[in-house]
Protein backbone atom coordinates (compact mmCIF):
# COMPACT_ATOMS: atom_id res chain seq x y z
CA UNK A 1 0.00 0.00 0.00
CA UNK A 2 1.28 3.31 -0.99
CA UNK A 3 0.63 6.34 0.60
CA UNK A 4 2.16 9.84 0.77
CA UNK A 5 2.20 13.37 3.18
CA UNK A 6 2.08 16.32 0.81
CA UNK A 7 1.72 19.78 2.31
CA UNK A 8 -2.10 21.81 0.88
CA UNK A 9 -0.28 24.83 1.48
CA UNK A 10 2.83 26.63 0.91
CA UNK A 11 4.60 23.80 2.75
CA UNK A 12 5.85 24.34 6.63
CA UNK A 13 2.76 22.86 7.53
CA UNK A 14 4.70 20.73 9.89
CA UNK A 15 4.81 17.39 6.73
CA UNK A 16 7.89 16.61 8.54
CA UNK A 17 6.32 15.55 11.97
CA UNK A 18 3.28 13.76 9.95
CA UNK A 19 5.73 11.61 8.43
CA UNK A 20 7.68 10.74 10.73
CA UNK A 21 5.04 9.16 12.70
CA UNK A 22 3.82 7.62 9.78
CA UNK A 23 7.31 6.38 9.22
CA UNK A 24 7.18 4.43 12.53
CA UNK A 25 4.32 1.74 10.51
CA UNK A 26 5.86 2.20 7.12
CA UNK A 27 8.43 -0.01 5.40
CA UNK A 28 10.17 2.71 2.84
CA UNK A 29 9.57 6.29 3.01
CA UNK A 30 10.62 7.96 -0.43
CA UNK A 31 11.49 11.36 -1.08
CA UNK A 32 10.03 12.19 -4.53
CA UNK A 33 11.13 15.48 -5.50
CA UNK A 34 12.95 19.07 -4.65
CA UNK A 35 16.53 19.20 -2.79
CA UNK A 36 18.11 20.77 -0.01
CA UNK A 37 15.82 23.61 -0.29
CA UNK A 38 12.92 23.04 2.23
CA UNK A 39 13.51 21.29 5.71
CA UNK A 40 11.21 19.08 8.03
CA UNK A 41 11.41 19.67 11.22
CA UNK A 42 11.28 16.41 13.49
CA UNK A 43 11.52 16.46 17.08
CA UNK A 44 12.54 12.98 18.60
CA UNK A 45 14.24 11.25 21.64
CA UNK A 46 17.45 11.62 19.59
CA UNK A 47 16.90 15.45 19.28
CA UNK A 48 15.36 17.98 16.97
CA UNK A 49 16.32 17.99 13.33
CA UNK A 50 15.55 19.73 10.21
CA UNK A 51 15.80 17.01 7.13
CA UNK A 52 16.24 18.67 3.97
CA UNK A 53 17.00 15.88 1.62
CA UNK A 54 17.20 12.62 4.01
CA UNK A 55 13.75 11.01 4.01
CA UNK A 56 11.99 11.19 7.31
CA UNK A 57 12.20 7.54 8.07
CA UNK A 58 15.74 7.84 8.85
CA UNK A 59 15.42 7.58 13.11
CA UNK A 60 13.51 4.08 12.45
CA UNK A 61 16.13 1.25 11.89
CA UNK A 62 14.03 -1.13 10.19
CA UNK A 63 12.74 1.51 7.23
CA UNK A 64 14.07 1.71 3.68
CA UNK A 65 14.66 5.57 2.99
CA UNK A 66 14.75 6.21 -0.46
CA UNK A 67 15.89 9.13 -2.78
CA UNK A 68 13.65 8.85 -5.85
CA UNK A 69 14.65 10.04 -9.58
CA UNK A 70 12.46 13.23 -9.22
CA UNK A 71 14.91 14.32 -6.36
CA UNK A 72 17.55 17.11 -7.09
CA UNK A 73 20.47 15.31 -5.25
CA UNK A 74 23.20 17.14 -3.79
CA UNK A 75 25.94 14.72 -3.13
CA UNK A 76 28.13 17.15 -0.08
CA UNK A 77 24.41 18.46 1.13
CA UNK A 78 23.72 14.93 1.54
CA UNK A 79 26.48 13.75 3.23
CA UNK A 80 26.53 16.22 5.75
CA UNK A 81 22.84 15.75 6.53
CA UNK A 82 24.32 12.02 7.46
CA UNK A 83 27.14 13.25 9.24
CA UNK A 84 24.97 15.57 11.94
CA UNK A 85 23.11 12.40 12.15
CA UNK A 86 25.98 9.94 13.37
CA UNK A 87 26.97 13.17 15.27
CA UNK A 88 23.71 13.22 17.12
CA UNK A 89 24.08 9.40 17.71
CA UNK A 90 21.38 8.39 15.22
CA UNK A 91 22.11 4.57 14.01
CA UNK A 92 22.99 4.52 10.88
CA UNK A 93 19.91 4.71 8.38
CA UNK A 94 19.24 1.96 5.61
CA UNK A 95 19.50 4.49 2.59
CA UNK A 96 18.89 3.89 -1.30
CA UNK A 97 19.32 6.67 -3.97
CA UNK A 98 17.80 6.00 -7.48
CA UNK A 99 20.85 5.57 -10.35
CA UNK A 100 18.53 8.03 -12.39
CA UNK A 101 18.33 11.00 -10.36
CA UNK A 102 20.20 13.70 -11.18
CA UNK A 103 22.72 15.56 -9.44
CA UNK A 104 22.72 19.07 -8.70
CA UNK A 105 26.24 20.82 -8.89
CA UNK A 106 27.82 23.37 -7.20
CA UNK A 107 27.60 25.38 -10.49
CA UNK A 108 23.24 25.63 -9.79
CA UNK A 109 23.70 26.42 -6.33
CA UNK A 110 25.77 29.56 -8.11
CA UNK A 111 23.37 30.37 -10.64
CA UNK A 112 20.62 30.31 -8.31
CA UNK A 113 22.29 33.07 -6.70
CA UNK A 114 23.58 34.94 -9.56
CA UNK A 115 20.29 35.18 -11.25
CA UNK A 116 18.62 36.36 -7.79
CA UNK A 117 21.06 39.06 -7.35
CA UNK A 118 21.14 40.34 -10.85
CA UNK A 119 17.07 40.53 -10.71
CA UNK A 120 17.28 42.63 -7.48
CA UNK A 121 13.87 43.58 -5.48
CA UNK A 122 12.18 41.44 -8.55
CA UNK A 123 13.86 38.47 -7.69
CA UNK A 124 11.65 35.31 -6.46
CA UNK A 125 12.93 34.59 -3.01
CA UNK A 126 14.43 31.66 -3.82
CA UNK A 127 16.58 29.73 -1.04
CA UNK A 128 19.50 29.77 -3.38
CA UNK A 129 20.04 26.19 -3.57
CA UNK A 130 20.05 25.86 -6.73
CA UNK A 131 16.61 24.49 -7.06
CA UNK A 132 15.63 26.33 -10.10
CA UNK A 133 19.20 26.17 -12.64
CA UNK A 134 18.90 22.10 -11.57
CA UNK A 135 14.88 21.24 -13.08
CA UNK A 136 15.96 23.49 -16.17
CA UNK A 137 18.92 21.78 -17.05
CA UNK A 138 17.57 18.36 -16.18
CA UNK A 139 14.37 19.11 -18.80
CA UNK A 140 17.02 20.84 -21.23
CA UNK A 141 18.61 17.12 -21.11
CA UNK A 142 21.89 18.55 -20.25
CA UNK A 143 21.51 17.14 -16.64
CA UNK A 144 23.58 14.63 -15.11
CA UNK A 145 21.89 11.26 -13.95
CA UNK A 146 23.95 9.61 -10.90
CA UNK A 147 24.32 6.56 -13.42
CA UNK A 148 26.26 8.52 -15.72
CA UNK A 149 28.34 9.26 -12.79
CA UNK A 150 30.13 5.62 -13.10
CA UNK A 151 30.46 5.97 -16.67
CA UNK A 152 33.51 8.58 -17.04
CA UNK A 153 33.60 8.87 -20.52
CA UNK A 154 30.05 9.52 -20.99
CA UNK A 155 30.18 11.53 -17.72
CA UNK A 156 33.08 13.55 -19.79
CA UNK A 157 31.27 14.12 -22.65
CA UNK A 158 28.19 15.19 -20.51
CA UNK A 159 30.24 17.90 -18.81
CA UNK A 160 31.00 19.33 -22.16
CA UNK A 161 27.66 19.66 -23.55
CA UNK A 162 26.51 21.38 -20.09
CA UNK A 163 29.06 24.01 -19.44
CA UNK A 164 29.38 24.88 -23.24
CA UNK A 165 25.88 26.21 -22.22
CA UNK A 166 26.64 27.52 -18.55
CA UNK A 167 29.69 29.04 -19.70
CA UNK A 168 28.12 31.43 -22.17
CA UNK A 169 25.82 32.69 -18.97
CA UNK A 170 28.95 32.96 -16.88
CA UNK A 171 30.49 34.98 -18.50
CA UNK A 172 28.16 37.17 -20.65
CA UNK A 173 25.14 37.57 -18.57
CA UNK A 174 26.86 37.01 -15.13
CA UNK A 175 30.52 38.69 -15.72
CA UNK A 176 32.37 35.27 -13.74
CA UNK A 177 35.27 33.20 -14.64
CA UNK A 178 33.88 30.22 -17.08
CA UNK A 179 33.69 26.64 -15.11
CA UNK A 180 36.66 23.94 -16.15
CA UNK A 181 35.22 20.42 -16.92
CA UNK A 182 38.34 18.85 -15.50
CA UNK A 183 37.49 20.25 -11.74
CA UNK A 184 34.38 19.15 -12.26
CA UNK A 185 35.08 16.36 -13.41
CA UNK A 186 37.37 15.00 -10.06
CA UNK A 187 34.51 16.30 -8.05
CA UNK A 188 32.43 14.48 -9.40
CA UNK A 189 34.30 10.98 -9.14
CA UNK A 190 35.31 11.33 -5.75
CA UNK A 191 30.94 12.00 -5.23
CA UNK A 192 30.41 9.28 -7.23
CA UNK A 193 32.30 7.00 -4.79
CA UNK A 194 30.95 8.31 -1.46
CA UNK A 195 27.26 7.47 -2.61
CA UNK A 196 28.20 4.14 -4.67
CA UNK A 197 26.69 2.08 -2.12
CA UNK A 198 23.67 3.49 -1.93
CA UNK A 199 22.82 3.81 -5.62
CA UNK A 200 20.35 1.30 -6.88
CA UNK A 201 17.29 0.63 -9.66
CA UNK A 202 14.85 2.25 -6.89
CA UNK A 203 12.07 1.79 -9.14
CA UNK A 204 12.31 -1.78 -9.57
CA UNK A 205 12.66 -2.21 -5.45
CA UNK A 206 9.84 -0.63 -4.89
CA UNK A 207 7.67 -2.23 -7.18
CA UNK A 208 8.62 -5.08 -5.53
CA UNK A 209 7.83 -4.31 -1.87
CA UNK A 210 4.27 -2.63 -3.18
CA UNK A 211 3.83 -6.14 -4.95
CA UNK A 212 4.69 -7.79 -1.64
CA UNK A 213 2.20 -5.60 0.24
CA UNK A 214 4.80 -3.17 2.28
CA UNK A 215 3.54 0.07 3.24
CA UNK A 216 5.40 2.79 1.17
CA UNK A 217 5.45 6.26 2.47
CA UNK A 218 5.77 9.24 -0.02
CA UNK A 219 7.07 12.48 1.79
CA UNK A 220 6.16 15.57 -0.29
CA UNK A 221 8.59 18.68 0.47
CA UNK A 222 6.55 22.72 0.31
CA UNK A 223 2.85 22.66 -0.78
CA UNK A 224 -0.04 22.79 -3.28
CA UNK A 225 0.44 26.27 -4.13
CA UNK A 226 4.19 25.75 -4.90
CA UNK A 227 3.37 23.53 -7.70
CA UNK A 228 4.68 25.02 -10.96
CA UNK A 229 1.56 24.12 -12.95
CA UNK A 230 -1.05 24.25 -10.08
CA UNK A 231 0.38 26.83 -7.66
CA UNK A 232 1.08 30.34 -7.44
CA UNK A 233 3.33 30.49 -10.68
CA UNK A 234 5.81 32.33 -11.18
CA UNK A 235 6.29 32.35 -7.40
CA UNK A 236 6.91 28.27 -7.35
CA UNK A 237 8.96 25.58 -6.94
CA UNK A 238 10.64 23.71 -9.63
CA UNK A 239 9.52 20.28 -9.41
CA UNK A 240 5.86 19.23 -8.52
CA UNK A 241 4.67 18.87 -4.60
CA UNK A 242 1.58 16.93 -5.43
CA UNK A 243 0.83 13.79 -4.38
CA UNK A 244 -0.13 12.51 -8.06
CA UNK A 245 3.92 13.61 -9.26
CA UNK A 246 4.65 11.25 -6.73
CA UNK A 247 4.38 8.32 -8.15
CA UNK A 248 6.46 9.63 -11.28
CA UNK A 249 8.73 11.26 -8.94
CA UNK A 250 9.75 7.87 -6.79
CA UNK A 251 8.63 5.45 -9.37
CA UNK A 252 5.12 3.71 -8.67
CA UNK A 253 2.35 2.84 -10.34
CA UNK A 254 -0.37 5.85 -10.00
CA UNK A 255 -3.13 3.32 -9.06
CA UNK A 256 -1.01 1.94 -5.70
CA UNK A 257 -1.50 5.23 -4.19
CA UNK A 258 -4.43 4.45 -1.48
CA UNK A 259 -4.19 7.69 0.81
CA UNK A 260 -3.31 11.13 0.54
CA UNK A 261 -2.70 13.25 3.94
CA UNK A 262 -2.96 16.96 2.65
CA UNK A 263 -1.41 18.75 5.44
CA UNK A 264 -2.68 22.28 6.73
CA UNK A 265 -1.63 24.68 9.63
CA UNK A 266 -4.02 26.34 11.44
CA UNK A 267 -3.02 29.15 10.47
CA UNK A 268 -1.12 29.93 7.44
CA UNK A 269 2.24 30.45 6.80
CA UNK A 270 5.04 31.13 3.44
CA UNK A 271 8.47 32.02 2.55
CA UNK A 272 9.61 33.64 -0.24
CA UNK A 273 7.68 35.90 -2.78
CA UNK A 274 4.44 36.25 -4.36
CA UNK A 275 0.80 37.06 -3.15
CA UNK A 276 -0.56 35.70 -0.02
CA UNK A 277 -3.98 36.89 0.54
CA UNK A 278 -4.38 36.04 4.31
CA UNK A 279 -1.22 38.14 5.26
CA UNK A 280 -1.32 40.16 8.85
CA UNK A 281 1.24 42.93 9.45
CA UNK A 282 2.44 44.58 12.62
CA UNK A 283 1.83 43.19 16.32
CA UNK A 284 -0.61 40.90 15.37
CA UNK A 285 1.70 39.14 12.83
CA UNK A 286 4.38 39.57 15.25
CA UNK A 287 2.61 37.79 17.99
CA UNK A 288 1.94 34.88 15.23
CA UNK A 289 5.08 34.64 14.20
CA UNK A 290 6.84 34.16 17.60
CA UNK A 291 4.13 32.14 18.71
CA UNK A 292 4.20 29.57 15.83
CA UNK A 293 5.65 26.22 15.42
CA UNK A 294 8.28 25.14 18.06
CA UNK A 295 10.33 27.76 17.43
CA UNK A 296 8.19 30.71 16.18
CA UNK A 297 7.85 31.27 12.27
CA UNK A 298 11.88 31.08 10.74
CA UNK A 299 12.83 29.32 8.18
CA UNK A 300 13.77 25.53 8.64
CA UNK A 301 17.00 26.14 6.16
CA UNK A 302 17.21 29.60 5.68
CA UNK A 303 16.28 30.80 9.26
CA UNK A 304 14.40 33.53 7.47
CA UNK A 305 10.56 34.68 9.16
CA UNK A 306 8.11 33.80 8.03
CA UNK A 307 4.92 35.91 6.73
CA UNK A 308 1.97 34.57 8.80
CA UNK A 309 -1.67 34.93 8.22
CA UNK A 310 -5.13 33.59 9.43
CA UNK A 311 -6.55 30.29 8.08
CA UNK A 312 -6.84 30.79 4.61
CA UNK A 313 -10.27 28.56 3.35
CA UNK A 314 -9.84 29.57 -0.43
CA UNK A 315 -6.44 28.60 -0.70
CA UNK A 316 -6.95 25.20 1.34
CA UNK A 317 -10.05 24.15 0.24
CA UNK A 318 -7.88 24.33 -3.78
CA UNK A 319 -4.96 23.03 -2.05
CA UNK A 320 -7.06 20.37 -0.55
CA UNK A 321 -8.76 19.50 -3.95
CA UNK A 322 -5.34 19.64 -5.89
CA UNK A 323 -3.46 17.20 -3.54
CA UNK A 324 -6.50 14.44 -3.86
CA UNK A 325 -6.39 14.26 -0.30
CA UNK A 326 -7.96 11.41 1.24
CA UNK A 327 -7.35 13.41 5.00
CA UNK A 328 -6.24 16.34 6.08
CA UNK A 329 -4.03 16.36 9.25
CA UNK A 330 -4.53 19.94 10.86
CA UNK A 331 -1.16 20.91 12.76
CA UNK A 332 0.05 23.69 15.46
CA UNK A 333 -3.49 23.85 16.75
CA UNK A 334 -2.13 24.89 20.37
CA UNK A 335 -0.76 28.05 18.76
CA UNK A 336 -4.05 29.99 18.43
CA UNK A 337 -4.85 29.38 22.36
CA UNK A 338 -4.20 33.05 23.08
CA UNK A 339 -6.77 34.35 20.55
CA UNK A 340 -10.19 35.66 21.92
CA UNK A 341 -11.84 35.57 18.12
CA UNK A 342 -9.60 33.73 15.61
CA UNK A 343 -10.29 35.61 12.09
CA UNK A 344 -10.55 33.59 8.72
CA UNK A 345 -10.10 34.06 5.39
CA UNK A 346 -13.43 32.43 4.08
CA UNK A 347 -13.44 34.09 0.67
CA UNK A 348 -11.49 36.99 -1.32
CA UNK A 349 -12.13 40.03 -2.86
CA UNK A 350 -11.34 40.68 -6.34
CA UNK A 351 -10.48 43.65 -7.31
CA UNK A 352 -14.02 44.53 -8.90
CA UNK A 353 -15.45 43.87 -6.07
CA UNK A 354 -17.09 40.43 -6.79
CA UNK A 355 -16.49 37.61 -3.85
CA UNK A 356 -14.58 34.50 -4.97
CA UNK A 357 -14.43 30.90 -2.91
CA UNK A 358 -12.31 29.38 -5.62
CA UNK A 359 -9.23 30.33 -5.72
CA UNK A 360 -7.74 31.92 -8.99
CA UNK A 361 -4.61 32.35 -11.29
CA UNK A 362 -2.00 34.51 -10.37
CA UNK A 363 -3.12 37.82 -12.20
CA UNK A 364 -5.95 37.62 -10.18
CA UNK A 365 -4.81 36.89 -7.13
CA UNK A 366 -2.63 39.76 -7.32
CA UNK A 367 -5.13 42.09 -6.57
CA UNK A 368 -7.15 39.96 -4.07
CA UNK A 369 -8.32 41.19 -0.72
CA UNK A 370 -8.97 38.59 2.14
CA UNK A 371 -12.37 38.52 3.13
CA UNK A 372 -12.45 37.85 6.65
CA UNK A 373 -14.63 36.26 9.34
CA UNK A 374 -13.85 35.45 13.21
CA UNK A 375 -14.86 32.14 15.20
CA UNK A 376 -14.78 32.17 18.87
CA UNK A 377 -11.47 31.65 20.64
CA UNK A 378 -10.88 29.11 23.16
CA UNK A 379 -8.45 30.84 25.34
CA UNK A 380 -6.41 27.82 26.78
CA UNK A 381 -3.19 25.72 26.63
CA UNK A 382 -4.36 22.24 25.03
CA UNK A 383 -1.24 20.90 24.20
CA UNK A 384 -0.84 17.66 26.72
CA UNK A 385 -4.52 16.56 26.04
CA UNK A 386 -4.87 13.28 24.33
CA UNK A 387 -8.36 12.86 23.31
CA UNK A 388 -10.67 14.82 20.73
CA UNK A 389 -13.17 15.18 23.48
CA UNK A 390 -10.83 16.93 25.96
CA UNK A 391 -10.70 20.07 23.44
CA UNK A 392 -12.71 23.24 24.78
CA UNK A 393 -15.60 23.22 22.54
CA UNK A 394 -14.58 26.32 20.47
CA UNK A 395 -11.19 24.23 19.78
CA UNK A 396 -13.74 21.12 17.99
CA UNK A 397 -15.91 23.90 16.54
CA UNK A 398 -12.56 25.03 14.62
CA UNK A 399 -11.31 21.73 13.62
CA UNK A 400 -15.08 21.14 12.32
CA UNK A 401 -14.90 24.41 10.83
CA UNK A 402 -11.66 23.71 8.92
CA UNK A 403 -13.03 20.01 7.60
CA UNK A 404 -15.94 21.72 6.66
CA UNK A 405 -14.16 24.04 4.14
CA UNK A 406 -11.89 21.10 3.46
CA UNK A 407 -14.20 18.81 2.63
CA UNK A 408 -12.44 15.84 3.56
CA UNK A 409 -12.08 14.41 6.47
CA UNK A 410 -9.86 15.38 9.62
CA UNK A 411 -9.18 12.62 12.05
CA UNK A 412 -5.39 13.47 12.84
CA UNK A 413 -4.96 17.12 15.12
CA UNK A 414 -1.45 18.28 16.30
CA UNK A 415 -1.74 19.70 19.33
CA UNK A 416 2.30 20.45 20.23
CA UNK A 417 5.21 20.23 17.57
CA UNK A 418 6.68 16.75 19.41
CA UNK A 419 5.53 13.56 17.81
CA UNK A 420 3.56 12.50 21.00
CA UNK A 421 1.17 15.82 20.50
CA UNK A 422 -1.36 14.16 18.23
CA UNK A 423 -5.10 13.66 18.65
CA UNK A 424 -6.70 11.37 16.74
CA UNK A 425 -10.43 11.85 16.07
P1 LIG B 1 7.29 20.90 7.04
O1 LIG B 1 8.29 21.41 6.06
O2 LIG B 1 5.91 20.84 6.48
O3 LIG B 1 7.71 19.63 7.68
O4 LIG B 1 7.17 21.98 8.19
P2 LIG B 1 8.33 22.60 9.11
O5 LIG B 1 8.93 21.56 9.92
O6 LIG B 1 9.21 23.46 8.33
O7 LIG B 1 7.46 23.62 9.97
C1 LIG B 1 6.54 23.23 10.86
C2 LIG B 1 6.88 23.86 12.20
O8 LIG B 1 5.82 23.63 13.07
C3 LIG B 1 8.09 23.25 12.87
O9 LIG B 1 8.70 24.23 13.67
C4 LIG B 1 7.48 22.15 13.74
O10 LIG B 1 8.28 21.78 14.85
C5 LIG B 1 6.26 22.84 14.18
N1 LIG B 1 5.08 22.02 14.50
C6 LIG B 1 4.56 20.96 13.83
N2 LIG B 1 3.37 20.60 14.37
C7 LIG B 1 3.15 21.48 15.40
C8 LIG B 1 2.08 21.68 16.32
O11 LIG B 1 1.07 20.99 16.30
N3 LIG B 1 2.22 22.69 17.22
C9 LIG B 1 3.30 23.51 17.27
N4 LIG B 1 3.35 24.47 18.18
N5 LIG B 1 4.32 23.36 16.40
C10 LIG B 1 4.24 22.38 15.48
Amino acid sequence: MVQAVVGANWGDEGKGKVTDLLAEQSDVVVRFQGGANAGHTIINDFGRFSLHLLPSGVFHQNVVNLIGPGVALNIDALMRELESLEAAGVPEPQLKISDRCQVLLPLHVDQDRLEEERLGHKSFGSTRSGIAPFYADKYAKIGLQVCELYDEDMLRERLGLLLDRKNCLMEYLYHQEPLKAEDMLEMLLKQAERIRPMVCDTTRFLHEMDRAGRTILLEGQLGTLRDPDHGIYPYTTSSSPLAGFGCVGAGIPPTSLKKIYAVTKAYSSAVGAGPFVSEIFGEAAEELRRRGGDRGEYGATTGRPRSVGWFDAVATRYGVMVQGATEVVLTNLDVLGYLDEIPVCVAYETEDGKRLEDFPATPVLMHCKPILETLPGWKSDIRGLKRYEDLPENCRRYVEYVESVCQVPVHMVSNGPKRSEMIYR
